[in-house]
């Protein structure tokens, strides 16, 4: 079925008894051609494009769990591009233009709103940062508008201009930035790749690779074993897990990041809003809910919870920024496991076992990159050739030093990024 408004309209005459499951839940084949492990926003990218773009239909999607139960529906949503280092850069500027289109594309509606981000500063180095970083995202084609004081004032005038602490000097905007939907952005791309022919297995848990000589031959699965010419692990923060299952030791740590959404409140933040003197940041989502984020919790884990600490920190930084907050009641917050890299920038490459690639290193940053990832890891997979938006995004910059991508100036230590 296409949606469409006649089709909303249709429907809702005739008592909605025509809408059908937006997905097959097909067995297992014996065999694919291509197999994605991990059935988060990456991975049904993944399948969507390979589809599309370079006719695999015999391909299947192999979840653990259920389709959006990752971090592609844990995350704070938001989109944007504007990222300061070569390599970087041009990705994000990819993935942000696949956002754009993606809705009409894949004819799903993701919520896709370009509301505008601002990142402000509080003092003139970091100003003068913001400059440079307008100026390169500027270079890269895509858009950045430096605010003074008084323009950020007019556009968010419920934040704290008093602060002896931490003044607000100005914020960079970027207009086309915004939230989108992040459980729909799964459901449009699992929905897009079934029609497509692709086979989406939920409940599924990789628990091997096999391997012989040197080439993937296939996995084992909780329901079975699997033959595949080529797999993709696309596991986010269990990339360290799966990857051992080929004999990989990835550079990547698991740490637990926290989200935060209040009870729903009338209108009051129209942007989404990036603290500069502290890891917080904030959106309201179209129920009302104030959505709203920090930093890592700091030690490794896979377990999908946060811990107290952070959250005391998080709600400190909000209440530094905008006081109005606390009047807001907390409804809910929840954590995700994130893959973190040495250079918080990720990795889309082929691996040392032929016909296995790799996917992962997201941060905290991976919703914005679901279809630009897609798109690149797609075409990797399918052509064995890397593609430029992501051909800086290679393993084995860690073990040489060369063409890391520290965009957070902030050294090898993975829980900074
Ligand atoms: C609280 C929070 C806020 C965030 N905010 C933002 C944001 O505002 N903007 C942004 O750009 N990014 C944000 N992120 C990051 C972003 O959500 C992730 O980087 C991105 O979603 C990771 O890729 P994914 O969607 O493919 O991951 P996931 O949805 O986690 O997909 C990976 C899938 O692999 C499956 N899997 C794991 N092991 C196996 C196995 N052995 N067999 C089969 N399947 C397996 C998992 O069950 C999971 O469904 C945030 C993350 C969190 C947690």
């Amino acid at each position: 079925m296409r949606f469409s408004a006649l089709q909303i309209l249709k429907q809702g005459l005739t008592g909605n008894k025509g809408w059908g499951p937006l997905w097959r839940s097909p067995a297992p084949k014996a065999e694919y051609d291509a197999i994605i492990i991990g059935g988060g926003g990456h991975g049904l990218s993944t399948a969507y494009y390979m589809a599309k773009n370079h006719g695999f239909t015999n391909i299947a999607v192999l979840e653990k769990g259920y389709i959006g139960g990752g971090n592609v529906g844990r995350n704070t949503t938001i989109v944007r591009a504007n990222y300061f280092l070569p390599g970087n850069s041009e990705f994000y500027s990819h993935s942000l233009k696949l956002w754009e289109g993606m809705e009409q594309d894949f004819n799903f509606n993701a919520m896709m709103s370009q509301r505008g981000q601002i990142m402000l500063c509080h003092s003139d180095g970091q100003r003068d940062a913001l400059v440079r970083r307008g100026n390169a995202i500027r270079n890269q084609g895509d858009d950045a508008e430096l605010l003074g004081r008084a323009d950020v004032k007019r556009l968010l005038p419920y934040l704290n201009y008093d602060s002896a602490r931490f003044p607000i000097y100005g914020g960079l905007m970027q207009k086309r930035a915004g939230t989108a939907r992040h459980d729909a952005v799964a459901w449009g791309y699992a929905r897009g790749a079934d029609q497509r022919g692709v086979d989406i297995i939920q409940n599924c848990e990789v628990t091997g690779i096999d391997i012989e000589n040197g080439v993937v031959r296939g996995v084992q699965t909780t329901q079975g074993a699997i033959k595949a010419k080529k797999v993709g692990i696309v596991v986010a923060g269990r990339s360290g897990q799966v990857a051992a299952m080929a004999g990989m030791r990835l550079p990547i740590e698991s740490h637990v990041l926290q989200a935060f959404v209040t009870e729903g409140l009338k209108p009051c933040i129209d942007h989404v809003v990036s603290f500069g003197m502290g890891h917080f940041y904030i959106s309201q989502s179209d129920k009302g809910g104030l959505v709203f984020g920090g930093d890592l919790d700091f030690y490794s884990s896979y377990a999908a919870r946060g811990n107290l600490p952070m959250k005391e920190h998080v709600m400190e930084a909000g209440m530094a920024l905008m006081p109005m907050i606390g009047k807001a009641q907390v409804l809910r917050s929840w954590g995700g496991i994130m893959d973190m890299t040495p250079d918080g920038s990720p990795i889309i490459d082929k691996t040392h076992v032929d016909g296995l690639y790799i996917d992962c290193g997201w941060c905290y940053g991976g919703f914005k990159a679901v279809p630009g990832s897609g798109y690149s890891f797609a075409h990797l997979m399918a052509t064995d050739q890397h593609h430029g938006p992501a051909a800086k995004f290679r393993l084995d910059r860690f073990r040489t030093g060369r063409g890391l991508m520290d965009e957070e100036g902030t050294g090898a230590q993975h829980n900074l990024h």
